[in-house]
């Protein structure tokens, strides 16, 4: 069947007891996860819900995410999830956006989408522990058409009003298909993370896919780097999937945990944002276990490439493209590069997205022929492993010469007081931009702007390195754990310095 909630829920018919779920709170059972979500299911029919009515459900990372999300899939709905900090203005655009006719939303995060309903007039569900909603269960799950919408996820964008992403439910049993190889998943690995579930990787990559193979998911919500320590070595973890700042921040919280608490951990998948050289090597020594880079974007449902657990894995890179998707890299012209040129990254395969909700233009601006652009720089190699250079936006031009800033971050990664940087262009009337550094040093540390610029000078050509420095408690992060260079004030770096 073409539906992921079918693919879940035939664990519990092969083996009931097996644990589906771990948390803080408890496990759940493939058995139990099964009964829980034909009832949420059961309870969105009985509300009079038709196939691709459009559901916005709004949850951190708890069992009860999974509970209610397969619920909504065996129900046929589009599934809308969304950020547990978003205001009501911000739901409400989303419920015009996407006419939905629901909003389910976990306890802890009522205030704002209750809001957004009310004003709308629309029913609102609240989500409480166990999510054990009073409705007949779902005997079997909707059988979707390959194309149909099964979720839309709307990406903030930098410029202009969010865009919905419309998934389809091929999509998604793809993506949980082009994934598994690549980390050798099997039935008896016990997967964690802290990642959001209400967010493509946490969700379709890891969630999904996880719960597919039939194996067992650890969840942690809010990321908080000793509870996912305590997480690792409670559950005995096999994997674990998060984003650069995570492990930094792990990392720096390890002290305390001898090689046997980690002596079970196989691989860790990283994603989001460019695993700096430095963190992946550090990572590798302190838990002994390979860290697998991949990249992608809500329009390819997330993972388009990845670094396989079973070939040569390429630090730097983040990888070759997933097993069925094609990569490309591209000119402005738009003529394919050779290897080791850089252009734009586009991707082609069974992962992108069906189209922005509403938006002709804009989908036929980014989907070309099938072949997504991403707005991201990068380059291929020979063997076809994608590294990523920058995004096209982030990219800074100093005086006439392209300065790219994750080339400058990886160096500055590696003087041992700082613990995380973001490198910015700051307009400059001279230079039209000029390079700044965002840093946040370690607690006990001392440094002085002029200190990191004498010590990158040594590794950087002078117009690279950079000119003006900002150092902070801690750099702005969105939902996943990425670092928001879009909330960095750069006339306020330009106005100090
Ligand atoms: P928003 O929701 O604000 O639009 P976003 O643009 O970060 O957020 P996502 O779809 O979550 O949306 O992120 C996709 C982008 O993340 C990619 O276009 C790329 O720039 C970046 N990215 C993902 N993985 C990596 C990686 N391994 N290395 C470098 N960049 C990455």
């Amino acid at each position: 069947m073409v539906n992921v909630a079918a693919n879940v829920w035939s664990h519990a018919e092969a083996d009931p007891d097996r644990v589906a779920l771990r948390s803080p709170r408890g496990d759940l059972s493939y058995g139990r996860l099964r009964e829980l979500s034909a009832r949420a299911g059961g309870a969105v029919v009985a509300a009079g819900l038709q196939p691709l009515d459009r559901v916005v459900f709004i949850a951190p990372s708890v069992i009860e995410f999974p509970v209610v999300y397969f619920g909504l899939h065996a129900a046929g709905v589009s599934v809308i999830t969304m950020n547990t900090m978003a205001t009501a203005p911000e739901i409400g655009y989303v419920l015009d956006d996407s006419q939905a006719s629901l909003v389910l939303v976990w306890h802890e995060n009522a205030d704002a989408a209750r809001t957004a309903a009310a004003d709308r007039g629309l029913d609102l569900w609240i989500i409480g522990e166990g999510a054990d909603l009073d409705a007949e269960p779902l005997a079997s799950a909707h059988d979707h058409a390959p194309d149909d919408t099964a979720i839309i996820l709307y990406t903030s964008g930098t410029t202009g009003r969010p865009k919905g992403v419309e998934l389809t439910a091929a999509n998604l049993l793809d993506t949980t298909s082009s994934f598994l190889p690549v980390l050798a998943l099997t039935e008896d690995d016990r997967f964690g993370t802290a990642l959001p579930l209400f967010h493509v990787y946490g969700q379709a990559v890891v969630m999904n896919t996880v719960l597919v193979t039939g194996a067992s998911l650890s969840v942690l919500s809010p990321f908080e780097p000793a509870a996912m320590l305590e997480m690792l070595r409670r559950d005995r973890l096999t994997a674990m999937a998060g984003v650069p700042t995570m492990w930094n921040a792990m990392l720096h919280a390890a002290a305390d945990y001898g090689p046997s608490d980690f002596e079970h951990l196989r691989l860790a998948t990283s994603g989001g944002a460019s695993l700096p050289v430095e963190v992946m090597r550090a990572f590798n020594e302190r838990f002994d276990c390979a860290i697998l880079e991949g990249y992608g974007l809500t329009e390819s449902t997330g993972a388009a490439t990845f670094n396989d657990i079973n070939r040569e894995q390429k630090a730097g890179t983040v990888g070759p493209a997933l097993p069925g998707s094609l990569i490309e890299v591209r000119d402005t012209m738009g003529d394919p590069v050779e290897a080791g040129v850089v252009g734009e990254v586009f991707i082609k395969g069974p992962t992108i997205m069906k189209g922005y909700r509403n938006r002709p233009e804009a989908t036929a601006e980014d989907l070309r022929d099938g072949w997504l652009k991403t707005g991201d720089l990068g380059m291929l190699d020979e063997d076809g492993y994608l590294s990523i250079v920058d995004r096209a936006k982030d990219l800074i031009i100093r005086g006439g010469y392209n300065v790219y800033p994750r080339e400058v971050e990886e160096v500055l990664y590696e003087h041992p007081d700082i613990v995380e940087v973001a490198v910015v262009g700051v307009p400059d009337d001279h230079f039209g931009e000029e390079v700044a550094a965002v840093v946040a040093l370690r607690p006990d540390a001392e440094l002085t702007g002029e200190q990191l610029r004498t010590w990158a000078k040594v590794q950087l050509s002078a117009y690279k390195v950079p000119r003006l420095y900002q150092f902070v408690e801690a750099l702005p992060k969105g939902a996943t754990g990425k670092i928001l260079k879009r909330e960095i004030d750069r006339d306020a770096i330009r106005h100090a310095s």
